[in-house]
């Protein structure tokens, strides 16, 4: 469906310079504009408002002025009307997937995962319980009340625009609390667009609020504005590090979802038929920019030089050009991105690693105006380099060969990071051991990127963050808990 769309930028889910405050499109106090352009060509897609604080608290006056009818809106209906956001969304999947295209530069990546991520929050908001409580003395009853914080501020990057603004606002306003979310400079008109629709599916006005703008202008302001009750940041752990602190100065409750490295440990008795295709795509998938995806292969070394030389025929398959045509592998996000990266590939070579595929930018008329990059794969890389501690955000790849499981469970863990890590191996008591060891959010046996759990929360140990999204905790991270007792009177 998606090869047959154009590639113009006409959509008409584009929002051109406005973003929404308390119902309102509005454009930036300033005045002033922020271009999206299209990584594959450079083509200015749209201009969107480059708000800063000025913007921000109108729009959290303006959650704040809309969350005592929505907090006392009954949970049902709050549910439902995020359901009706989910269908709304699923009507219009094949623009609202060009239009991330457009942003992005990812191509097709199947069915939007949106509508099931909402309809599965939408299911949870009225299932927000409390507890009760034993007394000591019968005329004392005690329980839990789950309550909405309020405003919630929220900070989302560009790799994935369309399901991290979608998961954010669905489980913090299922809740009952209203939202106050930036979306990224590079990517914000997915946001903006599914927040049309949240409006159009009759989500009240003030209760989703989008401000435009760059990071250190209307994102600093979200976490320092004490109206926030709550923030949920998803980004890099630098800018982690400051929303952190601005949240400290207000005693503000937060969550991090932060950056990865991780894992993907390939024992000698591996499936590799299912291993190699799924580990490739990983690290394809959305030209490497994606948190989670599996950066490090780490392998038992009688296996190796079949791994690496199967990851390499495997990775020179993955065709790569700009969204619509039918290739499998888009341009990076921006300049800074593609510096970036190629800095990294230069830095593995200079380390000592070993360049199997792969390294530099595809030759060709199509390649010149955007951010390419080509897959590639280093082999023989040492564990303490640091193509294999930091996280490069693009498409590569690093084999780093081991001689025993406890050195793969060393390996593996051997990074600041810990969000995903996957084990390959049919032998039970093995991934028993690897499940229990590896430290990280979430650990997949036999799969790279996830095996289809529904709900399964997702979050990070060290520097990849802390709290969990995604499950069904999702919305009780959303609330606090308050204990009533009630002594009856006479
Ligand atoms: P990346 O380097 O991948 O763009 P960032 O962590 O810089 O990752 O960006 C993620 C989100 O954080 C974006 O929406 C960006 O605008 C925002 N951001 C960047 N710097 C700041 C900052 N100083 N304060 C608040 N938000 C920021």
């Amino acid at each position: 469906m998606t090869t047959a769309l154009s590639e113009s930028a006409t959509n008409s889910l584009i929002i051109d310079n406005a973003h929404l405050i308390g119902g309102e499109w509005v454009p930036a106090v300033s005045g002033e504009t922020i271009e999206v352009i299209n990584p594959a060509t450079r083509e200015v897609l749209a201009r969107v408002p480059r708000g800063t604080a000025a913007d921000v608290d109108n729009a959290v006056r303006a959650a704040e002025a809309a969350f005592p009818a929505w907090r006392d809106t009954n949970a049902t209906a709050r549910g439902i009307l995020v359901a009706k956001w989910a269908d709304l969304i699923q009507r219009h999947e094949a623009e609202l997937d060009k239009l991330e295209s457009q942003e992005v530069g990812r191509p097709h990546w199947g069915p939007s995962p949106i509508p099931r991520m909402l309809h599965f929050i939408a299911g949870q908001a009225d299932k927000v319980l409390g507890h009760t409580m034993p007394t000591m003395s019968p005329d004392v009853i005690g329980l839990t009340l789950r309550e909405p914080y309020g405003v919630v501020g929220s900070i989302i990057p560009w790799n994935a625009p369309g399901p991290m603004f979608a998961n954010d606002v669905a489980a913090a306003i299922a809740a009952g609390n209203t939202i106050v979310i930036k979306p990224a400079e590079d990517a914000p008109l997915t946001p903006l667009a599914l927040a049309k629709l949240a409006m159009e599916a009759g989500i009240p006005a003030g209760v989703v609020n989008v401000v435009t703008g760059y990071g250190n202008e209307a994102g600093a302001a979200i976490p320092a504005h004490p109206g926030v009750r709550r923030m949920s940041f998803t980004g890099s752990p630098q800018t982690g590090e400051l929303i952190m602190a601005a949240c400290a100065r207000n005693l503000t409750p937060l969550h991090l979802e932060l950056g990865g490295k991780s894992p993907q440990v390939i024992f000698a008795d591996a499936d590799l038929d299912a291993a190699i295709p799924a580990i490739t795509a990983g690290i394809t998938l959305n030209t490497g920019q994606v948190c989670a995806a599996g950066s490090r292969v780490v392998v038992e070394r009688s296996i190796h030089a079949e791994v690496v030389r199967r990851l390499a025929e495997e990775m020179k398959k993955v065709t790569v050009g700009p969204w619509h045509k039918p290739v499998r592998m888009g341009p990076l996000i921006n300049a800074k991105q593609h510096d970036r990266v190629l800095g990294y590939i230069k830095l593995g070579q200079e380390e000592g690693a070993e360049l199997v595929t792969g390294g530099g930018v595809p030759r060709g008329e199509e390649f010149e105006r955007g951010f390419f990059v080509e897959p590639t794969l280093f082999d023989n890389v040492g564990p303490g380099m640091r193509i294999a501690q930091e996280e490069i955000f693009g498409p590569v790849l690093s084999v780093i060969p081991v001689d025993s499981e406890e050195e793969a469970l060393a390996v593996a863990n051997g990074t600041d990071y810990g969000l995903v890590a996957s084990v390959w191996t049919p032998d039970v008591g093995r991934a028993v051991r690897m499940s229990r060891g590896l430290q990280a959010g979430q650990v997949h046996v036999n799969a790279a990127l996830g095996a289809g759990v529904i709900g399964a929360p997702f979050g990070g140990y060290k520097r990849s963050g802390f709290g969990r999204t995604m499950s069904a905790d999702a919305v009780l991270n959303f609330t606090h808990v308050k204990a009533v007792s009630l002594r009856g009177t006479r």
